[in-house]
């Protein structure tokens, strides 16, 4: 395949056009969406509007004038569409971590008898440290974390189970999770269920109403291209928002914020899950970043990452060179989130050298090397000269130079 047939993609690509709603001008091929998406280019405008003549001008008026007050439901729902929520189950607050605590202690105490919270030895550690911290709150008696391999869920999903947490798409792996069949089977065992979509929101179809998932959390700032440290959303079922409560009792989660009473009673719907003042700033930067969605089908998102990522694939395994390239990731692209994953002894050093050459991806410990597609704005000609780089660098031993080995603190 030559240059040529891969620009015949990109004209052929019904996405092609919404990478001009991005800021490509530092002209990088940028494969760390999964990390930390690209800026949408109406953030710069609807930010400075906030700046310059909401904050500025209209100051606390803003609250009601400017509909400040109803951002966390406004942005929520809009997540919502994309991870197949209908209106009032999702909400835009936080960080997936502080998110998780709520969901988890709420989860607990429904779950009287049980205490066992399943989850995977593989899991984004943040994920598995906010249980340990509820351990230490609760006791072991209460909030007990179980690790298992991801094929061992299924088997470990007994009437002693309070929980099952598990994160969709592994984050080293890309290795995607059956959510639908794991619900209904944690169901079976009246096992309720909390998902992390971080790899998941604005990259693959969820369908969390349909699965009849129980919990949900997610950032903003990978796939939805909310800018860094954007708040996090928050997924409620409406069937458990009556009776759920989630322990960090802030005012903002109150039924009347301003009735200012000293006695707490928490909202009745999704807005229990707010704790404190919304960031406002970064909170506009998600919404609109999220309208770079308004049109888009997120099938078609998924197909184009699906070709994405296979282009890259059958690229890389066609040269000699790649062969010490042990890819980490299922070889079913349906198995797989937006990612591939190398496991190569020199992976820290091959990610700089990319760096250094102009394409981004990034590192995880021990040994591996990923890379995000983000259908939104990464090209075929992308995943073209990508591959091409790599081969290069891996061809010339470019990668071994001292340079590449020094340790950053964010990798
Ligand atoms: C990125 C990511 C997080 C990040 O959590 P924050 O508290 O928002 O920093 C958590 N879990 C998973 C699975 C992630 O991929």
């Amino acid at each position: 395949m030559n240059l040529n047939d891969i620009r015949e993609m990109d004209r052929d690509d019904p996405l092609a056009a919404l990478k001009a709603k991005f800021d490509n001008s530092n002209n990088v091929i940028y494969l760390d969406g999964n990390s930390l998406g690209r800026m949408p280019i109406s953030v710069l405008e609807s930010t400075e509007t906030l700046l310059k003549q909401q904050w500025s001008r209209d100051l606390i008026t803003s609250w009601n004038k400017h509909h400040w007050i109803d951002l966390p439901t406004v942005v929520g729902d809009k997540i919502g569409r994309l991870i197949g929520a209908s209106t009032g189950q999702v909400i835009c607050s936080d960080s997936i971590s502080i998110n998780l605590f709520k969901v988890l202690a709420a989860s607990l105490s429904q779950q009287q008898g049980r205490s066992i919270v399943l989850s995977t030895k593989d899991n984004f550690p943040t994920d598995l440290y906010m249980v340990q911290g509820l351990t230490s709150l609760l006791g072991e008696q209460n909030c007990n974390l179980k690790l298992v391999d991801e094929t061992a869920l299924e088997e470990n999903l007994s009437s002693d189970v309070a929980v099952l947490m598990v994160t969709e798409v592994n984050f080293r792996t890309g290795a995607r999770l059956d959510i639908e069949r794991l619900t209904r089977l944690a169901h079976d065992t009246g096992v309720l269920v909390i998902v992390d979509l971080a790899h998941s929101a604005g990259a693959v179809p969820v369908s969390l109403d349909d699965w009849q998932v129980d919990f949900a959390v997610g950032c903003t700032y990978k796939y939805l291209n909310g800018g860094p440290g954007a708040p996090a959303f928050t997924y409620v079922a409406k069937r458990h928002q009556p009776h759920i409560q989630q322990p960090l009792f802030g005012w903002m989660g109150h039924a009347s914020p301003f009735a200012f009473d000293p006695i707490y009673q928490g909202s009745a719907d999704i807005r229990q899950q707010l704790v404190g003042t919304p960031p406002i700033l970064a909170m506009q930067a998600v919404n609109s970043a999220l309208d770079v969605f308004d049109d888009v089908d997120i099938h078609a998102i998924r197909a184009k990452s699906i070709a994405l990522s296979e282009l890259f694939l059958a690229l890389l395994t066609q040269s000699e060179y790649a062969q010490n390239l042990k890819c980490i990731s299922p070889a079913n692209a349906l198995a797989r989130g937006s990612q591939l994953s190398f496991d190569y002894q020199q992976s820290y050093a091959l990610c700089q050298a990319l760096i250094d050459r102009g394409v981004v991806a990034d590192y995880r410990d021990p040994s591996y090397i990923r890379f995000g597609f983000a259908p939104l704005y990464n090209s075929f000609e992308d995943v073209y000269l990508a591959v091409s780089e790599i081969i290069a660098i891996l061809k010339s031993d470019y990668h071994l130079q001292d340079r590449f080995t020094v340790r950053q603190k964010v990798t």
